[in-house]
């Protein structure tokens, strides 16, 4: 034990001497120490002293089938002995057709070709240059305005970070970013007391609405994670909002992105977040799960309408030169396909129905807690919400740091929580067992409990 300790210490001081970790105010591993991982298996991860923790969130929501998972570990293993890397200009390579080939098949119909890149954050990118160059080949080019809703987040880079709205994550960058309309969304938190999910719904789409009334000349797209903002808080919406919006984009011609990198391949309890409203977007943007947490890799699948308007004679400047240069690696695609077997030969969103009702039961407990202002779910992402006061949902001053301190306590208990904000979330691998979701539900409630104290 000692001998290891002495391992982790070494590990810590060479990481902090060189490695800037992602999302983080280093200073605030002088209070609390970095932790070197040395392996994983299954929902476990295990530390240089033997500590185990349950991955409750999947880490950040791509690991969706367990760490050291033999299917995904195999198939990569077997791909580095044929083709590691070529480049997907000119060149091609078969576990791209085949991913494409079963993409467009689990996908909505008219969303027929695929366009990879190696981040959720390029994706958009994607998405976002694509609508755009779309509408200035068909002889719109004034059609270049995006629509996002309050709260949302999708990625980092500038152009992402623009159709996002998380201030934390957004505000200092404000004057490099482009100039988006943003329209207040139907999350279920800001709901009136008794009102109804359908009146609410409609009420908060006439702002949609209206600002494609008013403004849909120039406006490219309207980009939406369906269902669930999960970096915002993991707050959720109800589908009727995108049935809404989809025959809303149809009306005014807007073209509507749905991001599901997050919530693509069943984490809200459906293989798409689009399914239960019954739509198919124009664009949509996969990543996170898409190789079980293995590789980088996102793609955007769109219409065979939006392809044509860019296959032209190469003088008429209309093709889309946009690349990356891990653009479809083969190891990744090679990691998406033996994913999406696991999918298939275990009928995992029939499964997972049953881990869904087993949270919903757990879950309870919090309902009836002082501190808490929502409990929600969707599908597989489980959230709660703390506050000051229950009754008027005061929060609690983000400079308290309340969630710190509900993850101190989780990661005390081998639970891996990382809550955003005063919102601790429940994300797990789809691989965990009934039993552990009781265990992780229990030490969530212990966390909030610690943490509101004063
Ligand atoms: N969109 C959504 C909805 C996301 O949740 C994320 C990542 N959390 C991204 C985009 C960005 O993906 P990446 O971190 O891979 O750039």
């Amino acid at each position: 034990m000692k001998e290891n300790s002495l391992v982790t210490d070494d590990l810590v001081a060479r990481d902090l001497a060189h490695v800037w970790h992602p999302c983080t105010q280093m200073k605030d591993h002088e209070q609390f120490p970095i932790i070197p991982i040395a392996r994983g298996q299954g929902v476990w991860l295990e530390d240089f002293d033997g500590n185990k923790y349950i991955d409750a969130i999947s880490s950040w929501w791509v690991n969706i089938f367990g760490h050291a998972n033999q299917t995904i570990g195999a198939a990569i293993a077997k791909q580095t002995q044929q083709l590691e890397h070529v480049l997907l200009a000119g060149f091609s390579h078969q576990p791209i057709i085949h991913l494409s080939e079963q993409l467009v098949e689990i996908t909505p119909e008219p969303l027929q070709k695929c366009f990879y890149a190696d981040n959720g954050s390029s994706a958009v990118e994607v998405s976002l240059k694509m609508s755009f160059h779309y509408w200035k080949n068909i002889g719109k080019p004034k059609k270049k305005k995006f629509v996002t809703l309050q709260n949302s987040y999708h990625g980092e880079t500038l152009g992402a970070l623009s159709v996002g709205d998380v201030a934390l994550y957004k505000d200092t960058y404000k004057s490099l970013l482009l100039d988006v309309i943003t329209v207040p969304g139907a999350d279920s938190y800001n709901m009136e007391p008794g009102e109804q999910t359908e009146d609410y719904v409609l009420r908060m789409f006439t702002y949609m609405e209206e600002t494609l009334s008013e403004h849909h000349e120039e406006i490219s797209a309207v980009i939406v994670e369906p269902l669930v903002q999960c970096a915002g808080s993991m707050r959720m919406y109800d589908a009727k909002y995108l049935t809404l919006l989809r025959a809303a984009c149809d009306k005014y011609n807007v073209h509507l992105i749905a991001d599901e990198i997050a919530v693509g391949f069943g984490r809200t309890g459906t293989m798409f977040a689009c399914e239960p409203a019954n739509i198919s977007p124009d664009f949509m943007c996969l990543s996170k799960g898409l190789t079980g947490g293995y590789l980088p890799l996102s793609v955007v699948l769109t219409t065979n309408q939006i392809y044509d308007a860019f296959y032209d004679d190469y003088e008429t400047m209309r093709g889309f030169l946009h690349s990356h240069s891990y653009t479809g690696n083969p190891l990744a695609c090679a990691a998406a396909l033996a994913t999406l077997s696991i999918f298939h030969n275990r009928d995992t969103i029939q499964r997972n129905k049953n881990l869904i009702q087993r949270i919903k039961e757990n879950g309870q407990r919090f309902e009836n807690h002082p501190n808490i202002g929502q409990v929600r779910q969707t599908g597989m992402i489980f959230a709660v919400e703390m506050v000051e006061d229950k009754a008027a949902k005061t929060p609690h001053p983000w400079q308290q740091r309340r969630g710190l301190k509900a993850y101190k306590h989780a990661l005390s208990k081998h639970i891996l929580l990382r809550p955003l904000g005063n919102v601790l979330y429940f994300m797990p691998p789809y691989i965990i067992e009934p039993e552990q979701i009781d265990l992780v539900l229990e030490v969530m409630e212990e966390a909030v409990n610690v943490a509101v104290a004063n």
